[in-house]
């Protein structure tokens, strides 16, 4: 484990520098194209503003159907800072309340043996052991119906999800690049259960096109059957507080997963935590 990590350590430097170097690394048009990408996320605004306002209703209606069920569970217990006290946790909720204390690091990770878009051994290739397994027997099953994805990336230290932040608030200022940045401790990424999806269909490219695509569709479909769910759906933009993000697959096991698909509810649901921001004045929140 040290072994491994002490190999993830050194590639992380690496990365940085090099991502700088290249502004996200544009090279091959896939690298950290995620957040990091101004371009996509500009795309994605119009999407997104359309998909809020269509959820302004359906949302209310949710709130008022949560009594239905009795499966939420109390929100995780934090520090006073919001760093979660079980940050290991598979279940573990992450977004701009609940955070990754800065020095946490996760054990056993590893490389998943399934399609990447590039060579090497980087950082964003890892994951945990367990996702890792699961995100091997998803993408083999999808091949048996003939669906071929590829993993884009995974990983990403706390130091190296600061440098992106840091970067994309250079860049386009720190209001925006809230919208579509984690700050470091509230990237999913840091967890190493979080593996970010894509398709030859759309250039390997993090883009919201792959959730139209048979390899989008089928993600959504099939993730919770190995314990993943879509992270940052279209409909709950106003309860995540990120936008769409199809491609964005975060493991939590397959109880949860389960529980989640069922229901249709994200994580904040599940722990009724929803979102609290003013969509009047969402750069002022986070
Ligand atoms: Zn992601």
């Amino acid at each position: 484990m040290m072994k491994k990590w002490m190999m993830v350590a050194g590639m992380s430097g690496l990365l940085v520098s090099s991502g700088c170097a290249n502004n996200g690394g544009e090279e091959n048009g896939t690298d950290e194209a995620e957040e990091t990408s101004s371009g996509a996320s500009k795309e994605n605004n119009e999407d997104s503003q359309e998909a809020t306002k269509n959820n302004a209703e359906e949302n209310t209606e949710e709130a008022e159907n949560d009594g239905q069920s009795d499966a939420g569970e109390d929100a995780p217990e934090t520090e006073e800072n919001g760093d979660l006290k079980n940050p290991a946790a598979v279940d573990a909720l992450i977004n701009r309340e609940y955070h990754l204390p800065s020095d946490y690091e996760p054990e056993n990770l590893v490389i998943p043996d399934v399609a990447f878009p590039f060579e090497g051994e980087p950082q964003k290739k890892y994951m945990r052991e367990e996702p890792a397994v699961q995100l091997e027997n998803m993408f083999a099953k999808a091949e048996e119906e003939e669906i071929e994805l590829s993993a884009v990336s995974g990983y990403r230290s706390y130091d190296r999800q600061e440098s992106i932040f840091a970067a994309n608030a250079e860049k386009d200022g720190e209001e925006e690049a809230n919208k579509y940045s984690a700050r470091a401790g509230e990237s999913e990424h840091q967890s190493g259960l979080a593996m970010d999806v894509s398709a030859a269909s759309v250039g390997y490219s993090l883009t919201t096109d792959l959730g139209d695509t048979k390899e989008g569709e089928w993600l959504e479909e099939n993730a919770h059957e190995y314990g993943f769910v879509i992270r940052y759906p279209k409909d709950k933009t106003e309860i995540t507080g990120y936008q769409y993000e199809p491609w964005h697959v975060r493991y939590v096991g397959e109880d949860l997963a389960g529980t989640l698909h069922e229901n249709d509810w994200v994580m904040e649901q599940y722990y009724g935590e929803e979102f609290e921001k003013d969509s009047s004045n969402s750069e002022e929140d986070k």
